[in-house]
């Protein structure tokens, strides 16, 4: 590979691993369940996410763009999908995510972000409606916080692939306070909708792609949870990427679609 940028290695860096979904579409994996999305189009590439930008993330996506241009976007702001932005001159978030987009998990190395080409990279805002043009591709954005309040979605068209971000993945929904139960349900059906412009959800974690079927079960699990009855499982024995991430969360699961919520009236430990 050739290395456009330089690197900064830290001793508890994971390993990537990449591959094509299609012959235009790679999905870039680091560590245990961390996935990021490349989509190649006529003139203009799409790097969805940057993960926490460790090791060569920034080298693969520049090999793998080939001599296309480079657009930028994270689907939140949570920094395992935010971590690599400082490689990039300018990325595109919703504007929700300015605040809290460069906010770590916990301390960085500094010789690591003395490292980093663009430390005051540009935030550009992108908005539901809003549509990538990649030549010859259109990736159209959808508003859908429950997660996290700056999550957008984003619709394939080339491809028919959905990308919700942290919104829902083949494991679990990561929902914060009760409220973010109906805001879930109520993008998840929004989803729903436009369930013929998709065949498959590509989620950044636990694995993709997954079936469109998990909206149902979604769907119908949110349901519950609003309407009273939740179908509550043991939160063990499920597969689970930040298991107790939300302390006193309950999970209720119908098939493989799990939501873990707090129950109304909790406040969590951390906000989103
Ligand atoms: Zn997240």
């Amino acid at each position: 590979m050739i290395r456009k940028y330089s690197i900064v290695d830290l001793p508890d860096d994971e390993p990537y691993r990449w591959w094509k979904l299609y012959d235009d579409t790679y999905v870039i994996h680091y560590g245990e369940a961390l996935d990021t999305f490349l989509l190649l189009g006529d003139k203009k590439a799409l790097q969805i996410d940057t993960a926490y930008g460790r090791g060569d993330f920034a080298n693969i996506v520049d090999m793998l763009k080939g001599d296309r241009d480079l657009i930028v976007v994270n689907t939140h702001e949570h920094f395992d999908h935010t971590g690599g932005n400082m490689f990039f001159p300018e990325v595109h978030m919703h504007p929700l995510a300015f605040e809290n987009a460069d906010k770590a998990f916990g301390p960085l190395d500094e010789k690591w972000l003395k490292n980093m080409p663009y430390p005051n990279y540009t935030k550009i805002p992108v908005e539901d409606s809003f549509v990538f043009d990649l030549g010859g591709r259109k990736v159209e954005v959808l508003h859908t916080p429950a997660h996290c309040k700056s999550s957008i979605s984003l619709i394939d068209h080339g491809r028919r692939l959905l990308f919700p971000g942290d919104e829902l993945d083949s494991g679990q929904a990561n929902l914060n306070v009760f409220d973010s139960v109906k805001a879930f349900l109520k993008n998840c059906r929004r989803l729903y909708e436009r369930r013929d412009e998709y065949d498959f959800i590509m989620p950044n974690h636990n694995g993709c792609p997954v079936s469109k079927s998990y909206l149902v079960d979604f769907i119908t699990a949110a349901e519950h949870i609003v309407d009273g009855h939740p179908d509550l499982v043991d939160t063990e024995d499920v597969q689970n990427y930040c298991h107790g991430f939300f302390k006193g969360h309950l999970r209720a699961q119908i098939g493989n679609s799990c939501i873990n919520y707090l129950p109304e009236g909790l406040v969590p430990e951390r906000g989103f």
